[in-house]
């Protein structure tokens, strides 16, 4: 048996298998990089060594000190995660030649499946049906085009070496092709070091369906079932479930053996997963569906499957690579409920998707979905409704953790399961809905929308459902009103005690400005709300400031007075800094004579100017910051004394 791990990866997936270590009583090495030196994954494993720079090149990708590390450190055995080496069969050869157990299937196996033109061949010999196209044994351009024609367009180019959703070009017309086609050899060459490209026909309605199997050295193979991993955004996958929606028992099976018999053909050991491509423009069928790839890891989608039947996948690798078979049989395994899983990344959708870094200063996502309570202040009324359903989190950082630029911006996994699909996706779509990040922005709004929209309830997906949805699932969210009253009494309610001399008259005041990273709100609190399972948000409140998390945005409100007091401005005369920033400007000097609404002092936070206001006639007694100077969140900026009366 394995006393000791190493884990040559980081994130999520790292943790993750750090805690099924943990659990059979393995001790557990991590590798790190600079930019990681105080990751999650480090603190999490008993042991951590450094292997190099932030670049992956440089670190997650050096084989040989990954190599050193386990020998140092006495580990028996690497786990390679998935991404970085996990795929790269020169890596595990390397592994077992330095006598260390590699916690996947066998380097040939690795490598029958690394091209996808031998692996279609493989499989046409194994029987297993495969996408209709060409296999590019003459790659002259004119010969391509030929096939293309002959399939019929729309055709789909593929690199035969890609992955990632690299290297594919639809052509929908003859007219695109060569262009099309130098395109994708341009781009398989520089990113895979391999221009050769394959033909296949483009499948219309096309649904990703996968299956995961399991091989030990006994050679026994079983599956666990599918998944539809349909919903995707440029070839990637963004929500992911188990089983998949309308697929009956016939071709379940037929899916289900055809992948068993894709792993016997290259005498599958470990955890592995089997991608088809289905037809579904008349539901699933299974003369419909087609072998497309297979990822000889384990995938990160897993824990859906891990859901629905109860078994841990990693616990099943770490046996099977110390030589155990297989702990269950295939009747052994069925199908319990709906897993649903969505993957939050660091990235604004409303910009683009652009990735978004930073320090994670809130981080808070939520595993158990809160009873809903369905409340209209107005009348008074109040329920509470129960949503059944598990949530599971799988993330590799933490409230305080920096998101670098160095890595996948995929910063944390959100699962639900429950009975129904219906149930998982509305559970799902709660969590992802309370997932509290600020002020590094992520795609859990365009979680949510896609969650709750209709046509996904009702299980109509297919790879190009988010394109076609876009305008629906890709927004700028505002904050409603409603939301702002909730926060500007919160405000009151937490802040003010704290903030000496913050006298706001309720009965004269109705109005409080809210400012958010980039804009500033006007909020009524005395206004009545109600809010209902739709509407649902979580509030946090410290000295300073609200969070507000509405549908998977988050913003974070520090109240400003509407009455010629600058923000944070104390009774007192204490201007405090409302969020740490750099001060761009001062307008005072000390001992300076000062009117109310004369400006002291120009504050720049998060790409915004903040001018700070004198809130009454005095004279400037204080001023303990200079231009250019960093100023923390509630320090003190300015002091005016008021003048007497
Ligand atoms: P596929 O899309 O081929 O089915 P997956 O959806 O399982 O594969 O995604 C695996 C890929 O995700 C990896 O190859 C890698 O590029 C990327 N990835 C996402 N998160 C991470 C991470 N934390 N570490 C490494 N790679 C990651
Ligand atoms: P990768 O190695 O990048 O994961 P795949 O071959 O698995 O490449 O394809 C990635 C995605 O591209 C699939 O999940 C599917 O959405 C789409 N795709 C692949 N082949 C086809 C096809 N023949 N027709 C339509 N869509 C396809
Ligand atoms: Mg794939």
């Amino acid at each position: 048996m394995i006393t000791r791990l190493l884990i040559a990866n980081r994130g999520e997936i790292a943790c993750r298998v750090m805690r099924t270590a943990r659990r059979m009583g393995i001790a557990t090495v991590a590798v790190y990089s600079d930019a990681d030196a105080h990751a999650l994954h480090v603190r999490q494993a008993d042991e951590a060594v450094h292997i190099g720079p932030s670049p992956a090149r440089e670190s997650y990708l050096q084989g040989d000190r990954i190599i050193a590390a386990a020998k140092e450190t006495g580990a028996q055995a690497i786990h390679p995660g998935y991404g970085f080496l996990s795929e790269n069969a020169d890596f595990a050869q390397a592994v077992l030649d330095a006598g260390l157990i590699w916690i996947g299937p066998k380097p040939d196996s690795i490598r029958a499946m690394g091209l996808k033109d031998a692996a279609k061949k493989l499989m046409q010999d194994a029987g297993v049906p495969t996408t209709p196209g060409y296999l590019g044994e003459d790659q002259t351009p004119e010969t391509l085009k030929e096939k293309a024609d002959a399939i019929g367009y729309p055709v789909l180019i593929k690199a035969v070496a890609g992955g990632g959703g690299k290297g594919m070009r639809r052509v929908d017309a003859a007219g695109d092709f060569m262009d099309a086609l130098a395109s994708c050899k341009r781009e398989a060459a520089s990113s895979f070091g391999d221009d050769r490209v394959l033909i296949e026909k483009y499948i219309l309605s096309p649904r990703h369906i996968e299956v995961q199997v399991f091989g030990d050295a006994h050679g026994n193979v079983v599956h666990l079932f599918e998944r539809d991993c349909s919903l995707q955004r440029r070839h990637q996958k963004v929500i992911e479930e188990a089983p998949a929606p309308g697929m009956d028992e016939e071709t379940r099976e037929s899916v289900c053996a055809a992948a068993v018999r894709a792993a016997k053909a290259v005498d599958y050991e470990g955890a592995g997963t089997i991608e088809f491509i289905a037809d579904a423009s008349e539901g699933l069928r299974s003369d419909r569906i087609w072998f497309m790839e297979m990822n000889t890891r384990l995938q990160v989608e897993h824990p859906v499957t891990e859901e629905i039947t109860g078994v841990d996948l990693v616990e099943w690798q770490l046996r099977v690579a110390a030589g155990e078979p297989i702990p269950v049989q295939q009747e052994d395994l069925s199908i319990n409920g709906w897993a649903m899983e969505a993957r939050l990344y660091a990235e604004d959708p409303a910009k683009g998707f652009l990735p978004s870094t930073g320090t994670l200063e809130r981080f808070n996502l939520p595993a158990a979905i809160r009873p809903l309570r369905y409340r209209a202040e107005r009348s008074g009324t109040r329920t509470q409704l129960d949503l059944p359903g598990e949530g599971r989190i799988e993330t590799g950082v933490e409230q305080g953790s920096e998101i670098s630029p160095f890595y996948d911006p995929m910063i944390a996994k959100i699962v639900c399961h429950s009975d129904t699909r219906q149930a998982a996706a509305l559970g799902l779509a709660h969590l992802v809905s309370d997932a509290e990040v600020w002020p590094v922005r992520t795609n859990a709004g365009f979680l949510w929308a896609l969650l709750v929209d209709p046509d996904f309830m009702g299980g109509k997906v297919h790879t190009g459902f988010i394109d076609q949805h876009h305008d629906d699932v890709v927004f700028a969210m505002n904050p409603p009103e409603w939301l702002l009253t909730l926060a500007a009494r919160h405000q009151l309610a937490d802040v003010q005690p704290k903030l000496a001399g913050f006298r706001l008259n309720t009965s004269r005041h109705t109005d409080v400005q809210l400012m958010d990273r980039d804009d500033s709100f006007t909020a009524n609190f005395a206004a009545e709300v109600s809010y209902d399972q739709e509407n649902y948000p979580v509030l946090h409140a410290d000295h300073n400031a609200v969070w507000a998390t509405l549908n998977g945005k988050t913003w974070r409100f520090v109240a400003a007075r509407t009455d010629g007091g600058g923000a944070g401005a104390a009774g007192d005369g204490a201007i405090l800094s409302p969020m740490p920033g750099k001060i761009i400007a001062v307008e005072v000097a000390e001992g300076d004579t000062v009117t109310k609404g004369q400006k002291l002092v120009t504050l720049e936070a998060m790409k915004m100017e903040h001018t700070l206001t004198a809130p009454f006639d005095g004279t400037v007694s204080e001023l303990p910051v200079a231009k250019d100077g960093q100023v923390s969140e509630g320090s003190l900026l300015v002091r005016v004394e008021a003048a007497e009366e």
